[in-house]
């Protein structure tokens, strides 16, 4: 028999899907499934997304578009970004791919080599260890659990620059924890990375348009313009403008590595459909109130979770400021047990709250974090409450 690449081998499907496709099942099945376990947006694009649609179908010209994005696609995105705080950039600074993820798997083969060193922090969102370990480099990964708000100190970068990793990825907001770093957090965490010239850095900030409480979004090229030679910025329409299925990815940086991508481009996937790029031009450059007042309903949404958490003793839940999840740490249930199941870890606890609840959660240890689980709080607004209830009861019941 002919055998699969050792590369496919070392790629594991998703945990989160597991959970997910579980769910599913017991939902047909005809068991009453709450799911706080995939990381959608719950709301569509404006009316004037299909509008530009329909109106690119009315003249489509069936052909092949830029590898590195249409210009229409740039200028927008340029637009976009400006008004981030990211000045100065031209369209040879950009370039696109079929979602933040492909962006991320395109900049791990531009800038890695086979045996390279990518450090990034834990916890972290699952694909950048898959992304690692696709292209086989080596993962140094920064642990930064519950009792320091599961961010990540100048120290550790210190630390862990001191290695000279090849690349430094960098996500905020973060999934899977809602944390958002501070304007003066980014800005210790500069003064470190202008310490290490041989390091790419990228920010994968793909939930900036989620941020709560005032805080604001920052970006290490706002606290030290000199890193804008090593720093890309990846964002993406799919978390900001409810549009997850249409796949546009982005990137902003250097020239040369924006070069390499749309190399990459032209030997992986070519282009955007036309019909995508005018949606998405649509979505960036139209009116940014449906992000605006997603972003006011995630906040009230965190209060309730928040506070439903933080209400079951022994249960530590760093506050979320961004994005839509949270990542309580339920290590207090470990070694006790619901109804007779025993519950060892965070991935058996997620199996009994489900089985007895029917309460979806990622387990945490697919984020690099075992003593946590996510709950993503994107659900149908009539199911949160019961949700986080049947959680509370699940805690009670433990012995
Ligand atoms: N980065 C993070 C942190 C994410 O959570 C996700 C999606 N869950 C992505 C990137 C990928 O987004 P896209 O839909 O643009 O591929």
């Amino acid at each position: 028999m002919p055998q699969l690449a050792q590369r496919v081998g070392r790629a594991k499907p998703s945990a989160i899907m597991v959970i997910a496709e579980k769910a599913k099942q017991l939902k047909a099945a005809g068991r009453d499934i709450i799911s706080f376990s995939i990381g959608v947006p719950n709301f569509l694009p404006g009316e004037h997304v299909y509008a530009a649609a329909r109106e690119s179908l009315s003249h489509d010209s069936g052909q092949y578009g830029s590898n590195r994005g249409a210009d229409a696609l740039l200028d927008a995105f340029l637009k976009h970004i400006e008004a981030l705080g990211f000045t100065g950039y031209t369209r040879m600074n950009l370039s696109i791919g079929i979602g933040a993820k492909q962006v991320l798997y395109n900049l791990a083969e531009a800038l890695l080599d086979e045996g390279d060193e990518i450090a990034f922090a834990a916890p972290y969102w699952t694909t950048y260890r898959d992304i690692a370990d696709i292209v086989g480099a080596k993962t140094n990964v920064m642990h930064c659990g519950p009792e320091q708000n599961y961010k990540l100190t100048p120290a550790q970068l210190d630390a862990a620059l001191a290695r000279k990793p090849k690349v430094f990825l960098f996500n905020n907001p973060s999934n899977p924890t809602g944390m958002v770093y501070t304007r003066e957090e980014i800005a210790a965490l500069a003064e470190m990375l202008v310490k290490y010239p041989d390091t790419w850095v990228i920010t994968d900030d793909i939930y900036n348009a989620m941020v709560f409480d005032g805080l604001g979004y920052h970006n290490f090229v706002h606290a030290k313009p000199e890193l804008r030679e090593r720093v890309i910025f990846v964002d993406s329409v799919s978390k900001t403008y409810g549009m997850p299925g249409w796949r546009v990815g982005l990137l902003a940086g250097p020239e040369s590595v924006a070069k390499a991508v749309t190399t990459l481009n032209s030997n992986h996937i070519t282009s955007l459909p036309e019909v995508v790029s005018a949606a998405a031009v649509a979505a960036l450059s139209g009116p940014q109130d449906i992000p605006q007042v997603k972003c006011k309903d995630f906040a009230d949404r965190r209060d309730i979770v928040f506070t439903a958490l933080t209400a079951i003793p022994g249960v530590v839940c760093p506050r979320p400021q961004g994005a839509f999840y949270a990542f309580p740490d339920i290590s207090v249930a470990f070694g006790k047990s619901h109804g007779g199941t025993k519950i060892g870890n965070d991935v058996e606890f997620c199996a009994a709250l489900l089985e007895a609840t029917g309460v979806a959660c990622v387990p945490g240890s697919a984020f690099g974090e075992p003593r946590a689980m996510r709950i993503s709080y994107t659900c149908p607004a009539a199911q949160l409450q019961p949700g986080l209830q049947r959680i509370q009861q699940f805690f009670a019941e433990l012995t």
